[in-house]
């Protein structure tokens, strides 16, 4: 095994696991990452030297614990290239980013007639807000269509973003099929009509360098849980100025500036997003996560995936029998390959994949209406991160074409 992987497995101890009696090959990395030992000693830390409330109290612990806290939107800011830390709202998740912003941006801004714009890829958390908030508002929800190559397709885009639209809600990475979209073109059509741009980065955080400046990004959502962090911690960005004028999503302590019995002021951005206590291990998590990733290099994590896609993907293909969904050429993907075997129903390959140690995922990947498009219900879903290794591919092709072999011929 190549010497710098096996250095940042060591980091991983849940790799060193066994699995039904052989070693765990995780390839569902595209639903959970798994958390190296800094980023559980980070927290644990935290724990037995800062632990206290933050935004609250005067006392020399919280005031302490305020400060982590607040360094690390100061450090996702830098990580995003954000313009400012106000900018960063600390969320449950990517779900949770992306229902705050169709509950107030869209609440705010979406009347009868209006279109939003998502494209037939998104994952049930990036259309059911939009799908919602168009059903009670009598607005128009709109897909952009898949090109022959199984991508975004760009000119379909410019003919269903109008005048008309208001917001296009769109992710950067396919959790499905891979695909890496145009989110640059995409934000330049929503703003030439006045539209909102928001994107979906739940898979494209941590696997190459995020920009939101450059993407011209108006929102942008992601998790904790898929960058090596921990669960139910994401991230909303948000431009300033669209922030400040949104009402507030949640309502309680620490989003106000003053309460009367009559009404009450909302406390400045990002504040006024954040109500209650926050998770304040699931921040800190995502600070050690953040220096992980800065740590091993996002140049050398995107080789790396690209790498190990680059070796699978043809491979995968030549199996006779095996139809593999999305971009043939592994530049246009991440780290993901979603395929079915004629014959075997997914569910059992990825149980019998399981048999052996594998994990992967096999389902409609919470992507129902791209599945129909596709014309399968599932799909098996191959995931892999900086910690896979070339041999974990070898052995997940040989237990492939065995499992295939079985199905089809059975025992002889
Ligand atoms: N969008 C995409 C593209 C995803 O892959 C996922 C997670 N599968 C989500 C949104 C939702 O993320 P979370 O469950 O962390 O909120």
């Amino acid at each position: 095994m190549d010497k710098n992987i096996k250095r940042i497995r060591e980091n991983f101890p849940i790799l060193k696991r066994q699995i039904n009696e052989s070693p765990l090959i995780y390839l569902d990395n595209a639903a959970t990452t798994q958390i190296p030992v800094s980023v559980s000693k980070k927290i644990m830390d935290f724990d037995e030297t800062y632990r206290a409330n933050v935004h609250r109290g005067v006392h020399t612990l919280g005031m302490w614990a305020t400060e982590y806290y607040e360094s690390v939107r100061e450090k996702v800011k830098n990580f995003i290239h954000a313009k400012s830390k106000k900018e960063i709202v600390f969320t449950s998740g990517c779900t949770d980013s992306l229902n705050l912003v169709a509950a107030t941006y869209g609440e705010q801004n979406i009347q009868a007639g209006d279109e939003i714009v998502v494209s037939i890829m998104e994952h049930h958390s990036n259309l059911l807000p939009w799908q919602q908030l168009a059903i009670r508002k009598h607005a128009k929800l709109k897909f952009i269509e898949l090109d022959s190559k199984q991508q975004l397709d760009l000119a379909d885009a410019k003919n269903k973003i109008t005048s008309k639209t208001k917001i296009v809600a769109v992710a950067q990475v396919s959790n499905a099929l891979g695909c890496i979209n145009p989110i640059k073109e995409l934000a330049k059509l929503a703003h030439q009509n006045n539209a909102v741009i928001v994107v979906d980065g739940a898979q494209a955080v941590g696997h190459f360098d995020v920009d939101v400046q450059k993407l011209d990004a108006d929102f942008y959502a992601f998790s904790g849980h898929k960058m090596f962090g921990p669960d139910g911690i994401g991230v909303l960005y948000g431009r300033k100025k669209l922030l400040e004028k949104m009402p507030p999503y949640r309502l309680g302590g620490e989003m106000i500036a003053d309460v009367t019995r009559e009404g009450a002021v909302w406390a400045p951005v990002p504040q006024k997003f954040e109500a209650g206590t926050p998770n304040i291990e699931g921040v800190i998590g995502l600070e050690g996560a953040i220096d992980f990733i800065e740590c091993v290099g996002l140049n050398e994590i995107r080789q790396h995936e690209q790498y190990l896609i680059r070796y699978l993907l043809p491979r995968i293909q030549e199996i006779t029998g095996i139809i593999v969904y999305g971009p043939k050429d592994a530049s246009d993907r991440t780290s993901v390959i979603s395929f079915n075997v004629h014959g075997i129903h997914p569910h059992d390959l990825a149980t019998a994949l399981d048999l052996e140690g594998i994990e992967v995922r096999a389902g409609h990947h919470c992507a129902q209406p791209l599945m129909k498009t596709l014309g399968v219900e599932s799909t098996v879903r191959v995931s892999v991160a900086i910690y896979n290794s070339q041999e974990e591919m070898d052995k997940f092709l040989d237990i492939l074409v065995q499992i295939k072999e079985f199905f089809q011929n059975g025992l002889r």
